[in-house]
């Protein structure tokens, strides 16, 4: 039998070319393909500046360490995401404060933000779920009554748009991640996008060692080889290889965003007549980019659902489990919180395939299947 999986990355024969043309290129890393890499999503996104770096989660990480999260610090997060979402504040030793999602976009409310800031409040960060932008015009209100950084994590979200405004040009610094289910993929990668230098320079040196070869900020100069490690870093940093892969991808992403939108919008309209289905709402005057198709499931079991089209050979999946629930969060403060629309829209979710090299066909198959099972 077919197996359909709920996300799959898509490889063309000049992805492939482009990085056989690294591999026989003098760098491997720390070469010319970093910079073109973020200079393609800096001109995509319309961001000024754009670090790429190992992974979505160190992305997170080297954010909020740009943000100054420290001990003590409060940092309003989203239940209705992966892990790293939240635990990049830990990372900083920061806190994590959950705040519950609406119900209609399971997207962080900008009501329950408001009702967890506290004077120890320092950072929001957003997830755009799913691949549709959080209300980011009420949470950077929010954010500016109490001076709070805004972080946007659209791992979900690159190509979509919020009333007018591309994702990477809305909050203070927005992180991506190429993972390979994401709508373009380096392997592993990630990215940071801002318009503020200050954070630019920060995000540079967090990724490599807090080491900087920069004159103006050396304390003393020895010499044309002279560096100073003037922070504690990381090594976070990307591959030439992964950067290459990435900008032939780049050149494809408003193919793959068309496409993950189409089969979408074929779900929409395939589940319209089902009252045992609720397909996701999508919120006017943004444009989503569906990394997810989240269907919730009424009236009927969930397990037995998943469990039906999974013996139909489709890879459905689930996205979310609050991340205050797992057992690492509830040893560690979080056993008493509880966001009740996160739980709640938990209970119900199933991810459906949607990829860009899902066919009609394919997708035809899954849909027969969905109907069937919630019958
Ligand atoms: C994928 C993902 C991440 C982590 O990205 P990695 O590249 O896997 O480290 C973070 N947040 C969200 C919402 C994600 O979907």
């Amino acid at each position: 039998m077919k197996y359909t999986p709920y996300g799959h990355q898509s490889i063309s024969n000049e992805d492939i070319q482009a990085v056989v043309e690294v591999l026989r290129s003098d760098y491997l890393t720390t070469g010319p393909k970093i910079e073109e890499f973020e200079r393609a999503v800096s001109e995509y996104t319309g961001a000024k500046y754009a670090v790429a770096i190992a992974n979505g989660t160190a992305a997170l990480h080297a954010a909020c360490v740009a943000a100054g999260i420290g001990q003590g610090d409060e940092v309003i997060v989203t239940p209705n995401t992966f892990v790293a979402s939240a635990n990049c504040v830990l990372y900083c030793k920061g806190t994590p404060v959950f705040a519950d999602i609406d119900s209609d976009t399971y997207n962080i409310s900008p009501s329950e933000i408001r009702k967890k800031i506290t004077n120890k409040t320092k950072a929001i960060v957003g997830v755009d779920f799913s691949g549709q932008p959080c209300e980011w015009d009420e949470i950077k209100d929010i954010a500016k009554e109490y001076g709070l950084i805004t972080i946007e994590d659209a791992a979900h979200s690159l190509g979509a748009d919020y009333k007018g405004k591309k994702v990477g040009t809305i909050a203070d610094m927005t992180t991506l991640s190429f993972h390979p289910v994401k709508h373009i993929t380096t392997g592993e990668g990630g990215m940071i996008l801002t318009d503020s230098k200050e954070y630019y320079e920060a995000l540079l040196m967090f990724r490599s060692h807090g080491i900087t070869r920069d004159k103006q900020k050396l304390t003393k100069n020895d010499g044309p080889w002279y560096y100073e490690q003037l922070d504690l870093g990381y090594n976070y940093r990307i591959t030439d290889i992964q950067c290459a892969l990435g900008i032939s991808q780049l050149k494809r992403l408003d193919k793959f965003v068309e496409k993950r939108r189409s089969l979408a919008f074929r779900y929409d309209k395939a589940f319209a007549d089902l009252e045992n289905i609720v397909t996701p709402t999508q919120r006017k005057g943004c444009h989503n980019s569906y990394h997810l198709y989240v269907i919730q499931v009424k009236n009927k079991d969930r397990r037995q659902v998943f469990d039906a089209l999974h013996k139909a050979g489709i890879g459905v999946n689930v996205h979310y489990i609050p991340v205050y629930t797992q057992p690492y969060y509830r040893e560690h403060g979080y056993r008493e919180v509880n966001c009740s629309n996160a739980w709640e829209y938990y209970t119900r979710a199933i991810s459906l395939p949607l990829y860009p090299d899902l066919t009609y066909e394919e997708q035809d198959y899954v849909i027969e299947k969905v109907r069937d099972a919630v019958k």
